[in-house]
């Protein structure tokens, strides 16, 4: 591959100079093309098929090989086969020439560009998959923008050859009956200079910029289609209406307030939403109690001979709630009331595009209408249809939290982030727990080696782990509750006394009027870029908009939906999301930003690996901790940070640095020459960086150093 290449980038290097050395270009200018016309034209009358076929080749070869005077062959054409024959012979031989440059530049560059700008190039792609040949398109219509670097620049790109050579073609072809029918005028033309008249020129700019504007005239008509069988009102109660106080609700009408809209939050059910009542506030709270258990546990690790613990389990889910209380304040009506927020208790449904009725708990309704509607309903646990499981009865994250009795068989469903989390403590709470994922590993999304390092840890502590294993029926046999999971063909009893199902989550979609406006849903609210749906006054935020579900994210897209929805069309922002971090917080703690190897592999992305061993870090075998690592994802041969990774005690808090890095375009050089506290866990950022840069010391520069030292001695 590599010999093509350079063979491929001589011959054009080579053909390029021969272009220059014997001074070509000379025959490239209308003098001499004048001159020779009567000449050129007499070959074509006596060879007609001959003259087609030179002609036709020679184009191909200047534009492929980006001569300079594709104009003035142009020219040519239009004076030697006339409009209609040198227009039709011109445009596909421009085109075709055009489109062996683009495969030249894909050959030749894209690797390279991709091996060092990997990630933006992924984005691009993105882009061009959506949009690149209407783009092309445009670019083509407006001759100005030179012919040679629009083939290079979309050969760097991942545009599939075909559209490129159609949306050329058609791009070029007015411009190209513009030339050709100068040619025709040969004898009259004085320069070239002035085929295209500041009047032309303009009028393919226009041309150029036709495309664009009709484009943004449809989206405004299609957008304003859906509001046609909606009568507006004639004045608006709000400015916004937010359905849903949970982090997504809750963010979305504080920062609305903050800019002084009139707003109204509308909640069901508890403010705070799923975080604070039955999600991450109330599992950190049990996950705390657990490892203090652990640690008790673990109490000869720390020196001390023995330790116990004396506890209820009641004591302990009592604890969960006095801490949901203690946070409760801070996502309460009265605090979003100070803040300017409309505050109100009830179920609201969406009843047109700008109204929304309130149900209170009473049943009396109220209407409000409404400038811009922000859903942000959450999601809820998804409980797959297992024969039996009704019969049985199961506990969800939303319930688990009235558990007041330990159970002593709990089967956990499902190895993501929320089961694994309950599934360590549940079990260091002292229940026989059993996890059962039907994937080969669990915390599926993260690279295997974290897999590989948290079920260690699970089974190093009694959990009994069961991967590959499909949950087929739940049972009930002699009064003893079964489940019958398949694994490897084989049926496998699991009996237990509790079962938690925590295989995923679903948006609440149903039941507020989406499917009466027609607005659509797949596994969560459809909306674009801006967080819009189909009606533009109309955004989702949080768990029901996706893709992430996180209290952060949820908080993140409230930001855009927020402004959005107050401020569009005189301003609008694509909500962002380049640097999205997470943790799981199992013991050890996952933690990650950007891409892990499974991703960088998936999308094509080329990567450098640099790793750091939390066991060598001082502090972290102070602390008996001494588990986990750092895996950092490079640009090869530079130290832009793609992704981290980090598996360790408080990664969810160390992976802060990189997420800054990233977000504000830090290297690891600069991390390495920044001053972290001895001895942190901190520290491990540092090394990590300082591996990175052990592996790029640059040795010729080294041994000439260690000449000079060598000199210096004497
Ligand atoms: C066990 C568990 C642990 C988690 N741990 C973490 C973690 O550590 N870190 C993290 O970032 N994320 C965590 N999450 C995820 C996090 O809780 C969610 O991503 C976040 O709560 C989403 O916020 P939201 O506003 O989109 O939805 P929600 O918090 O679900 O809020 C939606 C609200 O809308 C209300 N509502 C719905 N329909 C209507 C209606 N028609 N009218 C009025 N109100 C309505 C609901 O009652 C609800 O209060 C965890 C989740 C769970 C279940």
């Amino acid at each position: 591959m590599k010999f093509r290449k350079l063979a491929l980038a001589l011959t054009i290097g080579l053909a390029i100079a021969g272009f220059f050395v014997f001074d070509l270009g000379q025959y490239l200018n209308l003098q001499t093309l004048k001159e020779q016309q009567a000449a050129i034209q007499s070959f074509q009358t006596n060879n007609p098929l001959l003259s087609v076929a030179a002609y036709f080749v020679l184009y191909v070869i200047a534009t492929a090989l980006s001569f300079p005077g594709a104009a003035l062959l142009t020219l040519a054409g239009g004076a030697v086969f006339g409009l209609l024959w040198g227009t039709v012979i011109v445009s596909f031989a421009s085109s075709i020439g055009a489109t062996l440059a683009f495969l030249m530049s894909r050959f030749l560059l894209r690797d390279w560009v991709s091996q060092r700008f990997g990630q933006r190039l992924a984005a691009i792609d993105e882009g061009v998959k959506r949009e690149g040949a209407f783009y092309l398109f445009t670019l083509r219509l407006v001759p100005v923008f030179p012919f040679f670097l629009v083939n290079l620049l979309f050969g760097l790109t991942g545009m599939k050859t075909r559209a490129y050579y159609f949306a050329s073609q058609l791009g070029m072809l007015a411009g190209t009956v513009v030339y050709v029918n100068a040619g025709t005028q040969l004898a009259k033309l004085e320069s070239l200079s002035g085929i295209l008249s500041p009047g032309l020129l303009g009028s393919f700019v226009l041309l150029g910029i036709f495309p664009l504007i009709a484009r943004k005239i449809v989206e405004i008509v299609r957008m304003n289609k859906v509001f046609a069988n909606w009568k507006k009102p004639a004045r608006f109660d709000r400015n916004l209406v937010v359905i849903g106080g949970g982090s997504a609700g809750l963010v979305t009408s504080y920062i609305a307030a903050a800019v002084k809209a009139k707003v109204t939050l509308v909640e069901k059910h508890k403010l705070g939403g799923d975080c604070l009542n039955t999600g991450c506030v109330p599992s950190k709270a049990l996950i705390r109690s657990a490892k203090f258990l652990s640690h008790v546990t673990r109490s000869q690790e720390f020196g001390i001979h023995s330790a116990s613990a004396e506890f209820e389990f009641s004591d302990v889910m009592k604890r969960v709630q006095a801490v949901i209380k203690t946070v409760e304040p801070h996502d309460s009506a009265e605090r979003y009331t100070e803040l300017g927020v409309d505050v109100a208790q009830g179920s609201a449904k969406i009843v047109s595009p700008w109204e929304v009725d309130i149900t209170r708990e009473d049943g009396s309704t109220q209407r409000l209408a409404t400038r811009s509607i922000v859903i942000a309903t959450g999601a809820r646990p998804f409980v797959p249809p297992i024969p039996g499981i009704e019969e049985v009865g199961y506990l969800t994250s939303d319930n688990v939290w009235n558990l007041r009795d330990l159970p002593k068989r709990l089967v956990v469903l499902g190895g993501g982030p929320i089961g694994s989390e309950l599934t360590q403590a549940f079990a260091r709470l002292g229940a026989k727990v059993t996890q059962v994922e039907m994937a080969p590993r669990i915390m599926i999304r993260e690279d295997p080696e974290v897999s590989e390092l948290v079920t260690q840890r699970f089974r190093a502590e009694g959990i009994d782990v069961l991967l590959n294993h499909r949950a087929k029926q739940f049972i009930i046999d002699n009064g003893e509750k079964i489940l019958i999971a398949e694994h490897e063909g084989q049926d496998v009893r699991i009996p237990f006394d509790a079962v938690l199902v925590a295989v995923g989550r679903a948006a609440n979609l149903k039941g507020f009027g989406l499917e009466e406006l027609g607005i659509p849903t797949g596994r969560t609210v459809d909306t674009n870029e801006f967080l819009q749906t189909n009606y533009p006054n109309i955004y989702a935020a949080g768990d029901v908009a996706g893709p992430f579900q996180f209290t952060h994210t949820a908080a993140h897209q409230a930001w855009y939906a927020a402004v959005n929805a107050l401020f569009d069309p005189i301003k609008k922002f694509k909500a962002d999301y380049s640097v999205i971090p997470w943790a799981t917080f199992v013991e050890p703690e996952v933690a990650r930003v950007g891409l892990n190897e499974l991703e960088a592999k998936e999308k094509g992305i080329p990567y450098e690996v640099t790793t750091y061993d939390i066991d060598d870090l001082d502090r972290a075998i102070a602390d008996s901790e001494a588990h986990g690592f750092l895996k950092v994802l490079t640009v090869p041969g530079k130290d832009k940070i793609l992704g981290v990774t980090i598996v360790g005690e408080h990664a969810g808090d160390l992976i802060a640095e990189y997420v800054l890095a990233m977000k504000q375009g830090i290297g690891l050089n600069k991390i390495l020459g920044t001053i972290h506290i001895y001895p942190t866990l901190a520290e491990a950022n540092k090394y990590v960086a300082g591996n990175w840069k052990k592996a790029h010391a640059p040795h010729n520069i080294l041994a000439w150093v260690e000449r000079f030292h060598a000199w210096r001695r004497g």
